[in-house]
């Protein structure tokens, strides 16, 4: 991560460069805020400039030996720790390392995310923490000597999940750090990390992010120019926050049609059609694929229940005067599996499945069942 890829915060970086260019990098450092201000993106463009071979003045040189590996995640001098639990794959003793491609996925496709995202993305419905077998390894890996670097840097993310045995076994590495070693720990509650450890860090309290940069930012994501200004005012410096915002708000209408010409096709058993329907699909980010999928799901419902002449209907004026004609394609012998092809769909997309092969297998599926037989 580079810090001109770090939205905003550009004061903070400035006071981050300094203290590499001083000499001063205090070896335990406590990121704190909100996950959409950038506490692990900035930690990370710090360490790979501390690590960088041919510094410029404000930011790594991205080309280097350090940074290449550093570029992909894989330097061996970078140590990730973050909550884990288990899972259909790793049935005991879950720690990072068994995590670790999974880490790099979504740390390099999405940079922001959050502690929720993180568990969707590796399939645990559970909140994760940090074990005392994930201490021994921590224990483990700092006692060897750097590889390439000067230093070994460890990023800790989400301190608050250490239980008190790992958190006491981490402790005195803290207090008496192995030579060369720096600890970054990224918390989003201060106040949920144990005192004796929050207590021997240096705190780095990260601000919400000036408008500017995130108006930036936004308009690079392709978001529509007057929508990423209110998104930017209503976000509050939070990134994440932003891109919720403007995820929600242009999409249900662009979810209606793609809705509409979905059943459209599905019901015209155009299978061309439906291919070139799943590859546009598949071609939208994830967070939208699985918005899509909820929003079909109570579309689905809502004309089930007009099929049904039910008095109350939850949907907006052009999804109702659609619906009086589709309606009647739902029935009880078709609603239940459709609700559930859409259903499953969710955490496949979640999990990082191939979209373009959820989407193709949903619509060939849906054909089938929206055709009247
Ligand atoms: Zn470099």
């Amino acid at each position: 991560m580079l810090f001109k890829n770090v939205v905003g915060q550009n004061e903070l970086k400035e006071r981050l460069i300094s203290t590499v260019v001083e000499k001063r990098v205090s070896h335990a450092q406590i990121f704190e805020g909100t996950m959409g201000y950038g506490g692990l993106p900035i930690a990370l463009a710090y360490a790979q400039f501390i690590s960088c071979k041919n510094r410029g003045a404000d930011d790594s040189c991205g080309v280097c030996p350090s940074c290449v590996k550093y570029n992909k995640l894989i330097h061996p001098d970078l140590h990730f720790v973050f909550p884990v639990n288990t899972t259909k794959k790793i049935k005991e003793k879950p720690v990072s390392d068994h995590f670790l491609p999974e880490w790099r996925q979504i740390v390099l496709d999405k940079k922001y995310f959050n502690e929720q995202d993180w568990y969707e993305s590796i399939g645990i419905d559970k909140q994760g923490n940090i074990s005392a077998y994930e201490a021994d390894k921590i224990l483990y890996k700092l006692n060897l000597k750097p590889f390439e670097s000067d230093d070994k840097i460890m990023i800790i993310w989400l301190p608050e999940r250490l239980n008190s045995t790992s958190a006491n076994r981490l402790l005195k590495l803290i207090e008496e750090p192995p030579s060369n070693t720096i600890f970054f720990f990224i918390t989003e509650s201060p106040n949920k990390v144990l005192p004796t450890i929050y207590s021997r860090t240096q705190r780095i309290r990260l601000h919400p992010i000036e408008s500017e940069s995130m108006i930036e930012a936004l308009k690079k994501s392709n978001f529509n120019e007057t929508e990423t200004y209110t998104a930017s005012r209503l976000s509050g410096g939070d990134y994440l926050r932003a891109i919720q915002i403007l995820e929600t708000s242009d999409s249900a209408k662009v979810h209606f049609d793609n809705f509409v010409q979905f059943m459209r096709l599905s019901y015209q058993n155009d299978i061309l059609g439906l291919l070139d329907w799943a590859e546009l699909m598949s071609s939208t980010g994830r967070e939208k694929q699985k918005s899509f999928l909820i929003f079909a799901e109570r579309l689905v419902r809502e004309n089930f229940i007009l099929n049904k002449n039910a008095d109350i209907v939850y949907l907006g004026f052009e999804e109702l005067e659609w619906a009086k004609k589709f309606s009647r394609f739902i029935t009880e012998n078709n609603i239940t599996e459709i609700y559930n092809q859409l259903n499953i769909c969710i955490p496949q997309i979640s999990q990082n499945g191939n979209a373009k092969l959820i989407f193709t297998d949903l619509a060939l599926k849906m054909k089938e069942l929206i055709r009247p037989k």
